[in-house]
């Protein structure tokens, strides 16, 4: 709990503020809890109420989402669009489609999502939104109705310099279309308004790549400058098969790893000789399918019922890269048992507080979410400047400037947690190095009266 009183009374308002949102409430306790040093030593922070205006939101954006199916039934979902900081640069963050949707998810990932973006150094804000709509299962025109309809609404409150939405679960290329299609036939103007899009009308090379790509950049640096180790010859879980988890599996074998287990929401499959990822891609990109099709295509994979599984396959490093709370206490624990030197957190939140304290008694190297999976969004921000300059750069390029932000965020995360007195705590680094700029351009911006 909170040593300090200060934390303690901005804690306590959260919760009575928000009840009941239990990932919010994890989230920000997590980051509360990292700044008690910070905050003992600087007492500005609560004299200009930094920490109780740093957890609530600008503005929340709730709206009925009604659009028509295949039968011609009208459906409703709901619609949110939380925008939480703008201290740094204007709101920025993914849309999540998933029945899972609700105010305290929305909440807890823009929340998250205000660090995230101020440690790739790029001036983006924090913000976040989605809907409860379920894209599994709906026909192609059924998914361009209900984007039309979700940004019909949105599109009032977006801009390229206001707020940028990107994809996250259930959103990829393919919904980005639809909604960029609609704000561009409402507004009539062609701006970066939303990241992720297409390459043919703005979209940035390595974006697709970038999350996935960037997480492994980041958990190769803490190899090497905590561990004196890299992936070469290691073994890795990656939960999940969507996009983060696709290209973490890409850039883990192509720097030595062997990624011998995958999943979906359903299961999760086994594959000794290291997972076929063409047929991973095959199933899930192009034919939309469940990952126990791959048992079928490839002899001598395993495939088991239960997301959950998955953390007691032996491995050296763990990506977990599905959703919140995936691992929990035991699969922790049975992953320690396992002899795992490194979890990197390409999802956000996959790990509750107590499968975190489990890895770092046992001496795990941890990169925690913020940190390590900001390569998504600190492409987008780079898709935003190719947008305003009208420019393409290279894939190369891109590569390139993601890979030193991730080293760099790697070394702001350790160097924070140093100085702070929490020497290889990355949690806490990344939440105070996130936090420290912000909190700056808060305190230099003033409070509204
Ligand atoms: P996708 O929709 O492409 O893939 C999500 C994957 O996770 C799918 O395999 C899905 O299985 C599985 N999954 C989703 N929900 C659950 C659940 N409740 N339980 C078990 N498995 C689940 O999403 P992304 O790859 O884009 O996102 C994955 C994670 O990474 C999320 O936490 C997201 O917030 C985070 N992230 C994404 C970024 C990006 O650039 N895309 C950037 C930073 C973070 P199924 O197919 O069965 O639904």
């Amino acid at each position: 709990m909170f040593q300090s009183e200060y934390l303690k009374k901005v804690y306590a308002g959260v919760e009575a503020r928000n009840p009941g949102e239990k990932e919010f409430l994890q989230a920000v306790r997590e980051v509360l809890e990292s700044l008690e040093p910070v905050v003992a030593a600087n007492p500005k922070l609560e004299e200009q109420g930094v920490l109780e205006r740093i957890v609530e939101p600008e503005r929340q954006i709730f709206f009925r989402v009604s659009w028509v199916d295949d039968k011609g039934q009208v459906q409703v979902n709901r619609g949110y669009r939380v925008q939480f900081n703008s201290a740094i640069g204007p709101y920025k963050g993914g849309i999540r489609l998933h029945p899972s949707v609700n105010a305290s998810v929305i909440k807890f990932l823009g929340f998250e999502q205000i660090f995230k973006n101020s440690l790739t150094g790029l001036p983006i804000g924090g913000g976040k939104g989605g809907s409860d709509f379920d894209p599994k299962g709906k026909s192609d025109l059924e998914i361009m109705r209900f984007c039309q309809s979700f940004m019909t609404e949105l599109a009032k409150h977006i801009g390229a310099d206001t707020d940028v939405p990107a994809g996250d679960i259930g959103t990829g290329a393919r919904e980005i279309g639809y909604m960029y299609g609609q704000y561009k036939r409402l507004r009539n103007e062609f701006t970066g308004v939303l990241t992720g899009k297409g390459l043919t009308y703005g979209g940035s090379l390595a974006r697709t790549e970038a999350t996935g790509y960037g997480l492994c950049y980041f958990v190769d640096e803490m190899l090497r400058c905590m561990k004196n180790e890299s992936f070469k010859g290691k073994t890795a879980v990656i939960s999940g098969s969507g996009n983060v988890a696709i290209y973490a599996n890409q850039k883990a074998t192509e720097l030595g790893a062997k990624v011998v287990a995958m999943s979906d929401s359903n299961g999760y499959v086994y594959d000794p000789k290291g997972i076929d990822l063409a047929v991973i891609k095959q199933i899930k990109e192009v034919e939309r399918g469940r990952i126990k099709e791959y048992v079928n295509r490839v002899q001598g994979a395993e495939y088991h019922e239960g997301c959950s599984g998955i953390w007691t396959v032996k491995c050296d490093i763990a990506l977990p890269c599905a959703t919140q709370n995936e691992i929990n206490e035991a699969s922790a624990k049975a992953l320690v048992a396992n002899g795992v030197i490194a979890v990197g957190e390409g999802a956000n939140m996959p790990s509750t507080p107590e499968a975190i304290a489990v890895f770092q008694s046992a001496g795990v190297l941890f990169a925690p979410a913020k940190a390590a999976n900001a390569g998504g969004v600190a492409t987008s921000a780079l898709e935003m400047s190719q947008n305003s300059q009208r420019l393409s750069w290279t894939f190369e390029e891109v590569d390139a400037k993601l890979k030193n932000i991730m080293v760099n965020i790697f070394h702001n995360a350790y160097n924070a947690a140093e100085k702070y007195g929490m020497k290889g705590n990355l949690v806490a680094g990344a939440n105070i190095a996130g936090f420290e700029k912000v909190a700056g351009a808060m305190l230099a911006q003033g409070i509204a009266y």
